[in-house]
This record gives structure tokens, C-alpha cells and sequence, in this order.
């Protein structure tokens, strides 16, 4: 019942590390890391020794919180250019004075291996998939595909509208391939009734970011539910990482569920890895 993202993504990056033993050169990829977010240094550091330990080169490149708009644009032109880096991930949030819609322009669509540049957003849309998908939205096609949870035609729920899993989800769950041709629902804090919305849906993805929002009367009986959330929580005076989905009311309710951590989160570093790979064979 409860789906191992961790392991469908260690398998997903044993494979790519296999493949890269045979290669001459290696796959590179670069982190642009500006300021102190503590969060952010966190997946930064998880994704960097996910590189390490399956064959990559990875750099990270920091910035101070004052770094101005002009000087990262050089910096990300400057790695535009290096031959030896096939993807490159400014990591988010980045700060109020610095526009993320220039950063994410100035990215080349040949490295944008996070999938936000328009280009590749564009080419998602259009269901050409010769560009980069979004990594959270790629891993939860691969999640439902190994898991054997069939779409066409089912009604997908999600939760949460966000450029960078909400909309691309959708748009990716809706294409005429194998995985997609679902009915897709997208639900936000501008819709109504969202718990009855929510209760119709066959599979629902919570991707909002706030802790224990999904409880048992969202959920229709049988229903697969995907939780994205990572939430940083205190309990017991601990900081603890929980999801949207508030697991031990729905559990009895659900046909699969993803767990948080251990679900989504590992098959976003691990897409991350594959879209970085995917750049490089095509370098
Ligand atoms: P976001 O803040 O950009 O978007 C949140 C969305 O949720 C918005 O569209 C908003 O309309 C909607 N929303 C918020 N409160 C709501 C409410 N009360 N009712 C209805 N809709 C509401 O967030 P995001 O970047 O999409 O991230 C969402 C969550 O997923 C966060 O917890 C984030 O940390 C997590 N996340 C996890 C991964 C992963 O790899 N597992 C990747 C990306 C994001």
C-alpha cells in the first residue's frame, strides 16, 4: 500500500551510475546556492551526494544573499558556456530583489535540467518530450508507471496550482501518451468546495505545503494519493518532515499512498540525475 519512493529512485540512479561507468567523460552538474536558507542548503546537499555517489561531477556555485541580479545573470552565462556542465539548477527561493523570471530565461534550455525555462515548459504543453520535464511532476509519471497505477481516463485530483509542480503536473497527466490521458482537476485557494472536489478524485496529489491539510474526508474511498508536501514541523521539541496529507487518517481509506519522507522526494533527485544524464548523452 504505501509506495517506496526511495527505492524506485536509488534503482532509477543505480542505472544511470551503470550507464556512466561506461561513458569517457562525466555528466556535470552545477548548483547555483545563494544566501544562507538553511532548507535550501539542505536539498542542495542531498542532491549534490546523490551526484557523488552515482558518477556525476557536481559544483556548487554560492552566492551572497546582496549578490545583484547582473552578477548572477553573468554567472549563469558563464556557466551557459563551460562545456564540462550539462545541467545547471538554480536552487529556490531566490531573493526579492533578483527577478526568478529573468533567472529562469537566463538558463540555456539545453541545461535547464529543473525543466522551468519556457522552452521546455512550452515543449511539455505541446507534449513534444524532447525537452526537460520538471523533475517532481516527471517523478510522480515514473512513480505511478512502476507502481502499475493506471490514468487514462481516471479523474486526478491535484492540489496547488505551482509552476513548478501544480501546473506542470497537470499539463503532463493530460497528454494523449501513456502517461497521461487522465481527467485532470486543479484545485487552489481560489476554488470552492475543494473537499468535495477533492473526495471525487481516483487519484489525488497534494502539493500545497501545508502540513496535515489532506484528511480523511478528502479522500474517497480507495482513492492513490500522492503527497508532495514537505513541511518542516516541531514536535516533542524535534524538527520532524511531514507531508500534506495527514497519513494516519487516510491510510485505512486509500489503495496506494506515498509517504513523506520516502515517497516524492527521492524520484525529484533522481529525475534531477536522469534529465542531467539525458543532457549530456545529447552534449
Ligand atoms: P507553492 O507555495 O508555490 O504553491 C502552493 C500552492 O498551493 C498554491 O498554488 C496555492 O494556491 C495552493 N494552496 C496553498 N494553500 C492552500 C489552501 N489552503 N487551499 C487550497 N490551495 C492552497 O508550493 P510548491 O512549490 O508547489 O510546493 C508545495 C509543497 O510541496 C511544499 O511543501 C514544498 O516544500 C513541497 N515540494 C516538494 C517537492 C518534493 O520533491 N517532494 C518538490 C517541490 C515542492
Amino acid at each position: 500500500m504505501i509506495i517506496d519512493g526511495k527505492r524506485l529512485a536509488n534503482n532509477i540512479m543505480q542505472d544511470l551510475k551503470t550507464q556512466i561507468e561506461k561513458e569517457k567523460a562525466k555528466p556535470g552538474l552545477a548548483f547555483i546556492l545563494i544566501g544562507e536558507d538553511p532548507a535550501s542548503e539542505t536539498y542542495v546537499r542531498m542532491k549534490k551526494k546523490a551526484c557523488e555517489n552515482h558518477g556525476f561531477v557536481s559544483h556548487i556555485i554560492k552566492l551572497t544573499e546582496k549578490v545583484s541580479e547582473n552578477d548572477l545573470l553573468a554567472k549563469i552565462e558563464e556557466v551557459n558556456k563551460d562545456s564540462s556542465i550539462h545541467g545547471l539548477l538554480v536552487q529556490q527561493p531566490i531573493p526579492k530583489h533578483i527577478s526568478t523570471t529573468k533567472v529562469m530565461h537566463a538558463v540555456a534550455p539545453s541545461k535547464d535540467v529543473d525543466g522551468f525555462h519556457p522552452m521546455n515548459m512550452g515543449k511539455l504543453l505541446l507534449g513534444e518530450d524532447d525537452g526537460f520535464f520538471p523533475c517532481t511532476p516527471f517523478g510522480i509519471t515514473k512513480l505511478f508507471d512502476h507502481e502499475k497505477i493506471e490514468t487514462a481516463s481516471k479523474h486526478v485530483v491535484i492540489i496547488g496550482r505551482s509552476n513548478i509542480v501544480g501546473k506542470p503536473l497537470a499539463a503532463l497527466l493530460m497528454q494523449k501518451k501513456s502517461y497521461g490521458n487522465a481527467t485532470v482537476t486543479v484545485v487552489h485557494r481560489g476554488t470552492k468546495n475543494i473537499k468535495s472536489i477533492c473526495k471525487t478524485a481516483d487519484i489525488l496529489v497534494a502539493a500545497i505545503g501545508k502540513p496535515h491539510f489532506v484528511t480523511k474526508d478528502f479522500v474517497k474511498d480507495g482513492a492513490v494519493v500522492i503527497d508532495v508536501g514537505i513541511n518542516r514541523v516541531k514536535s516533542d521539541g524535534k524538527v520532524k518532515v511531514v507531508g500534506d496529507v495527514d497519513f494516519s487518517s487516510v491510510e485505512a481509506s486509500v489503495s496506494k499512498i506515498t509517504p513523506v519522507p520516502g515517497g516524492v522526494g527521492p524520484m525529484t533527485i533522481a529525475m534531477l540525475l536522469y534529465n542531467t544524464y539525458k543532457s549530456f548523452k545529447c552534449s
